[in-house]
């Protein structure tokens, strides 16, 4: 029997169809509860609370405070020890059944590791949170977009009191299902560079993202420029200089609302 046909059996005999609710027909998985292949007794997952989930847990030998929030930071953390778990899940992982029965075992194992099915289910989220946002609107590169006298300018404007660094697209790997990619670039040289991945050089790329990167990047630059011994890359001090671009906040929404596409759009090579 699978830990799936468990967490819905016993969710079911749990929250029985309410009186004057849309109740389902008597159905025969009610007199052969275990008959795998059943499931359209499945309750909706929209059912599960706090209490049932907590509830499952403690049908599996875990004591567990549950608290849901809408916290997307964190959707889903565990503190407290053994016997004493406290877990907060995302409102929205209540309707993600997989989760649910993933959890006894990522709760065991102290909800460190790896686990693929957690794993998974929060990249599911993230692209539901994603897509329910409205999306972040900013002017686009269009065509023609100058890398060089781009990059001049934003040199000049935040950066003059430096000698400027050389600017490049870097290469594209060609990994087509690629999860992360590195937007920019810096090489402390001689000469310095700057390099910036070509997959932003599309029409629809919002300005002020490319920006933010090759400022970013031009912070790194400012490092090299003005070393502190044994200074990490993106250190306290980096972090303040890149907090003082003006649309900081505004090319990290862009980017939040645009991943996606991103990753899977086509390189324009020039
Ligand atoms: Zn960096």
């Amino acid at each position: 029997m699978s830990s799936g046909s468990r967490l819905w059996d016993w969710i079911a005999q749990r929250n029985p169809p309410r009186t004057g609710a849309r109740r389902e027909p008597p159905a025969t998985t009610r007199t052969s509860p275990r008959t795998p292949g059943h499931n359209h007794r499945k309750p909706s997952a929209a059912k599960l609370s706090a209490e049932s989930v907590a509830a499952f847990l403690v049908a599996q030998g875990l004591h567990v405070a549950v608290r849901v929030h809408r916290n997307r930071t964190i959707a889903l953390g565990l503190r407290g020890r053994t016997g004493a778990w406290r877990l907060g899940i995302h409102a929205a992982l209540l309707e993600d059944p997989a989760l649910i029965e993933a959890l006894p075992a990522w709760i065991t194992a102290g909800g460190g590791g790896r686990h693929p099915v957690i794993i998974q289910a929060l990249a599911r989220l993230d692209a539901r949170l994603i897509a329910s946002l409205p999306p972040v609107e900013a002017e686009p590169l269009g065509r023609p977009w100058d890398l060089a006298k781009e990059f001049s300018r934003i040199h000049a404007t935040w950066f003059g009191d430096l000698p400027p660094p050389e600017v490049g697209w870097s290469r594209d790997s060609h990994r087509s299902r690629q999860r992360h990619i590195r937007f920019g670039s810096y090489h402390r040289g001689p000469p310095a560079r700057v390099l910036l991945h070509p997959r932003l050089n599309q029409p629809w790329v919002a300005k002020v993202f490319v920006e933010h990167v090759l400022y970013h990047e031009l912070c790194h630059h400012r490092q090299a420029c003005q070393p502190v011994r044994r200074e990490k890359p993106h250190s306290q001090r980096f972090k303040q200089w890149e907090g003082t671009y003006p649309h900081y906040a505004l090319a990290i929404a862009w980017e939040r609302s645009h991943r996606h596409r991103l990753m899977r759009s086509e390189t324009v090579s020039e």
